[in-house]
C-alpha cells in the first residue's frame, strides 16, 4: 500500500470496529473514519474544490482532524494543518499563501479568523457543524486515485529560523519509515495490533502527524489530546491503557514533573518515541527510569517529510556514548555531513548534516529558489550541525545559525544547555550569544531554578570549569522563570536573544 486512501479502506474492511481514534471519551471507529471521510470528500468536491486546492483546519486536535485528513486525500486536495497558537496576521499570512479555499474553523478560533487584516477563505465550515455539512453527501468512495507521489498535506514550518515556509509532502512520505523497517525485520519502532498510541505532537506539526499516520496505517488506535498537559496525560494512559506514545523532550519533562508521578503511572506503556529537539541527557535517563519502557529517538524535519534517523531501543543504555546520538538512518536513508563548501566531511567532523530520503518534501509551496537551496540531488541540507561517528550515528550540535562564533569559534548552545542541566540547582537552561566588542560574541546563559534551588553564577561556573572549553563558558547567567517553547517543543531562542541585538540582523534570522 502506498496512499493513505488505501490503509483507511483497508483497515476499514478488516477491522471496522476497532477504534482508529479516541478523543475527549469519544471513539471514532475505522469504519467510520472511511465512511465520515467519503462524504467529507464528497462534500469538498461538492463545495467547488478540485485536485490540488488548499483545504485547511484551524482546531485543535479532534477526531475531525482525521477525518478530514482523509476526506482531503480522497477528494484530491491538501490539507493545511494549521497551529492555533497563531496570532491572526500569521494565520492570515498561512491562508493567503496556501492559496486556501475551503477552512474547517472550530469555534474557539473564529475571533482569530475574524481579526485576520486579509478576507477569510471563500467556503468555512464551523467544526461543530462538519458532520451535518456532510451528512447529505454519500458514504461511498470518489473515483479521485492517488499515488504515492500525490500532494496530500502541506506543513507550515514553524518558523524559528525565519517565515514559515509551506511544505507540500505527498502520500510517499507517510509509508516510507513503517515499510523500511518492516521490510528488514527491524523493531526500532514496531506498531503490534491492539497498540493504543497516545500522540502528544499536535498534528499541524510534522511529527504529530507522521505518529498518528503510522499508527492509523498499522490499523492501531490513537489517542489525540486537544493539547499537551502531564496530568492529563499520564491520566490518558492510567485509563486507557496506552501502550506507545510520541512526545517531545519538552513533554516528558511535563510528565516527570507533575506531582506524585511514579512508575506506577506507566505501567502499559512498553515503547515511548521522542525527538523534535535535542534532549539533555539527565531528563532522558530520567525518563528512562521513571517511564521504565523501551525508548526510541527520532530525527528529522518537516523537510524530510517523516522522521529520517532514529536511535533504536537497544542504544539507550545509561551512560553509554550512543546516548547522546540522534540515531542512525533508516534502511533506504543516507546521511552525510558537508563544510561550507559542500565537501563531505569524515567520521568526527562537524559540518552541516544532509540527509537522503524517499520521504522527502516535494517542495516548498511557491518557493522555487528556498527549494532549490535546500534540497539539492534529493539530499535536504538541514541547516543542524552535526557530526557522524565511525558506526554512522548522528550526534547533533545544533541548529548552524544557533552556534554562538566566540572569537572564531563555533559555540553549540546544545552543548552548554546538556551540561548545565546535570547541576542539581538547575531545571534548565537556554544560552544565547549576545555581542561583545573584544570576541565577537559571548555565551550568555539563562537559568531556571531547580524548585527550591537557587545557585549562584559562581557555583554554575565551577560545576562548568572541569567540564566544558574555557571559550564555551558563560560569562553570564541570568535566571529566568521559565522557557519560551513553540508547540513543539523548540525552544524560541530568538525571544531572548532579541534584547541583545534589537533588530541588528546579525542574530536576527
Ligand atoms: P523552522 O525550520 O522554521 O525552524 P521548525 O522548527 O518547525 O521550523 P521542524 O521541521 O519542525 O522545523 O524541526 C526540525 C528541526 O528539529 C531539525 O532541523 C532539528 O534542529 C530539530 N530536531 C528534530 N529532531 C531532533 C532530535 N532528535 N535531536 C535534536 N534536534 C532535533
Amino acid at each position: 500500500m502506498e496512499t493513505l486512501i488505501e490503509t483507511v479502506r483497508f483497515h476499514a474492511g478488516r477491522r471496522p470496529d476497532t477504534p482508529a481514534v479516541l478523543c475527549e471519551g469519544r471513539s471514532l471507529s475505522y469504519g467510520a473514519l472511511h465512511h465520515e471521510s467519503n462524504r467529507i470528500a464528497h462534500a469538498i468536491r461538492a463545495a467547488g474544490l478540485t485536485e490540488g486546492d488548499r483545504v485547511a483546519y484551524l482546531g485543535k486536535e479532534s477526531e475531525h482532524y482525521y477525518e478530514i485528513l482523509y476526506g482531503c486525500a480522497k477528494s484530491g486536495t491538501v490539507l493545511v494543518p494549521v497551529n492555533w497558537r497563531l496570532t491572526a496576521p500569521e494565520v492570515s499570512h498561512i491562508l493567503q499563501d496556501s492559496g486556501t479555499r475551503l477552512l474547517f474553523l472550530e469555534g474557539e478560533f473564529a475571533p482569530v479568523v475574524a481579526r485576520m487584516p486579509t478576507a477569510p477563505p471563500e467556503t468555512v465550515v464551523p467544526l461543530e457543524s462538519i458532520t451535518a455539512w456532510s451528512a447529505r453527501h454519500p458514504d461511498t468512495e470518489t473515483e479521485f486515485e492517488a499515488g504515492a507521489g500525490t500532494p496530500i498535506a502541506q506543513l507550515y514550518t514553524s518558523g524559528t529560523t525565519g517565515l514559515p515556509k509551506g511544505v507540500v509532502l505527498a502520500h510517499r512520505s507517510f509509508f516510507a519509515v513503517r515499510d523500511a523497517l518492516l521490510r528488514e525485520g527491524l523493531d526500532w519502532i514496531d506498531w503490534r495490533d491492539g497498540d493504543i498510541a497516545l500522540v502528544g505532537i499536535p498534528g499541524f506539526h510534522i511529527g504529530g502527524l507522521w505518529w498518528a499516520t503510522q499508527n492509523l496505517n498499522a490499523g492501531t488506535t490513537i489517542v489525540a489530546m486537544r493539547a499537551f498537559a502531564g496530568r492529563h496525560a499520564i491520566d490518558l494512559i492510567r485509563e486507557l491503557g496506552v501502550t506507545t506514545a510520541c512526545v517531545v523532550p519538552a513533554m516528558l519533562r511535563l510528565l516527570l514533573t507533575e506531582p506524585g508521578v511514579s512508575a506506577a503511572d506507566f505501567t502499559t506503556l512498553r515503547k515511548t518515541v521522542y525527538g523534535g529537539s535535542p534532549i539533555s541527557e539527565n531528563l532522558l535517563e530520567d525518563s528512562l527510569t521513571v517511564l521504565d519502557c523501551e525508548f526510541a529517538q527520532i530525527y528529522g524535519l518537516t523537510e524530510t517529510g517523516n522522521t529520517a534517523l532514529c536511535l533504536p531501543p537497544a542504544d539507550h543504555l545509561p551512560g553509554g556514548a550512543r546516548m547522546r546520538a540522534a540515531g542512525r538512518p533508516y534502511p533506504g536513508v543516507r546521511a552525510k555531513v558537508i563544510d561550507d563548501q559542500g565537501r563531505e566531511l569524515p567520521p568526527g567532523e562537524i559540518g552541516e548534516v544532509c540527509l537522503h530520503t524517499p520521504a522527502r518534501m516535494v517542495a516548498y509551496w511557491g518557493l522555487p529558489e528556498r527549494t532549490a537551496q535546500t534540497l539539492v540531488d534529493g539530499w535536504i541540507h538541514t541547516g543542524d550541525a552535526g557530526y557522524l561517528d565511525d558506526d554512522g550515528y548522528l550526534f547533533i550540535q545544533d541548529r548552524i545559525k544557533d552556534a554562538v562564533l566566540v572569537a572564531g569559534e563555533n559555540v553549540y548552545p546544545a552543548e552548554i544547555e546538556n551540561v548545565l542541566a546535570n547541576h542539581p540547582g538547575v531545571a534548565e537552561a537556554v544560552i544565547v550569544g549576545a555581542p561583545d566588542e573584544r570576541w565577537g560574541e559571548r555565551v550568555h546563559a539563562f537559568v531556571v531554578p531547580a524548585p527550591g534551588e537557587r545557585p549562584s553564577p559562581r557555583d554554575l561556573h565551577t560545576f562548568l570549569v572541569p567540564r566544558l572549553a574555557a571559550f564555551k563558558l558563560p560569562s553570564r547567567y541570568e535566571f529566568i522563570d521559565r522557557v519560551p517553547r513553540n508547540p513543539s517543543g523548540k525552544i524560541l531562542r530568538r525571544e531572548l536573544r532579541d534584547r541583545f541585538w534589537g533588530d541588528s540582523a546579525r542574530k536576527v534570522n
